[in-house]
């Protein structure tokens, strides 16, 4: 019996632990400027385990199948790849969301606009039931976690990206959300109704910081979710010149922004929106990152 057992260890290929294959990843990943932070997410996805009986399992052996899943899933990362495209998805807010090429990978910042607007929503308007448009959708994210938070609002989601609309189609299913879906060019979709709360996260970096950005970001999240002319801020004036005859009183609007774009955004809304109230927002780094406008 105990010659048998140690001839089947000499046999065994699943050597590695799952503690091993992490330490190892991460290091790899560190060594090449990458987040360190996708061993841990892919490892959960290997070995379908929550991350807390992952790290409860610290010792135990990687499976063949799984062993072999992690070589070739490692490579894949190493080439800068996006861990939450190898996994197709990524948490916002608690929940799981589809991503993939056609859509924006949702970031934890995100969530602080959300729940800024969450907030907000509930000191304008109680539970009174209102209509919310979030623009270029993306994902979906945005809008899904606000209607699902907040039931007596009646929420539209818009994209320019018919790609992007499939993705996020296919969240608010997932999720359960009731949405009404629009195709068009920012608020292009939205004119014809009167909207209570405004809702974005649109693309606001400057083209000319694309060589300083990571590889992950750059080469595998689509350019037209990022990107935008006069150093990220064309869409925001766009969204000031086009938004006021389409907003209740009191309204609001709430808008993600770059770190460095706290006073300009300010600026086109006090001249779009002489009487609101705007408040420039930190994100949890302390960096400038929403804007709330409140028009009375
Ligand atoms: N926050 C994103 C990033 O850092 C950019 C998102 C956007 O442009 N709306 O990559």
């Amino acid at each position: 019996m105990k010659t048998k057992r140690a001839v089947w260890k000499v046999w065994n290929p699943m050597t590695e632990t799952i503690h091993a294959a992490l330490k190892n990843l991460e290091s790899q990943l560190g060594d090449n400027g990458l987040d360190v932070n996708a061993a841990f997410l892919l490892l959960e996805h290997i070995t379908e385990k929550s991350r807390a009986s992952l790290l409860a399992d610290l010792r135990e052996p990687l499976t063949v199948r799984q062993a072999e899943q992690f070589e070739q899933l490692r490579a894949e990362l190493l080439t800068g790849k996006p861990v939450q495209h190898i996994i197709g998805e990524e948490w916002f807010y608690g929940r799981a969301f589809t991503v993939s090429k056609d859509v924006l990978i949702p970031r934890p910042e995100t969530e602080e606009l959300v729940q800024g607007a969450l907030q907000r929503a509930t000191r304008l308007f109680n539970d009174k039931s209102i209509r919310v448009a979030d623009i270029g959708t993306g994902s979906g994210a945005i809008a899904i976690t606000f209607q699902l938070e907040r039931e007596e609002s009646q929420v539209t989601a818009t994209d320019i990206s018919e790609a992007a609309l499939v993705v996020a189609r296919r969240n608010a299913e997932r999720n359960g959300a009731k949405l009404t879906f629009l195709q068009g060019d920012l608020a292009q979709p939205l004119m014809n109704e009167k909207w209570d709360i405004i809702l974005s996260n649109p693309p606001y970096i400057g083209m000319e910081e694309a060589p300083s950005m990571s590889s992950t970001v750059v080469d595998y999240e689509p350019h037209n979710a990022l990107f935008a002319e006069e150093g990220g801020l064309a869409l925001y004036q766009k969204l000031a010149e086009t938004l006021p005859p389409i907003m209740n009183k009191p309204s609001l609007i709430c808008l993600e922004i770059g770190y460095l774009q706290g006073s300009g955004v300010k600026q086109m809304f006090k001249q779009a929106f002489p009487n609101a109230t705007i408040e420039v927002v930190q994100d949890m780094n302390g960096k400038d990152r929403m804007i709330f406008c409140e028009i009375q």
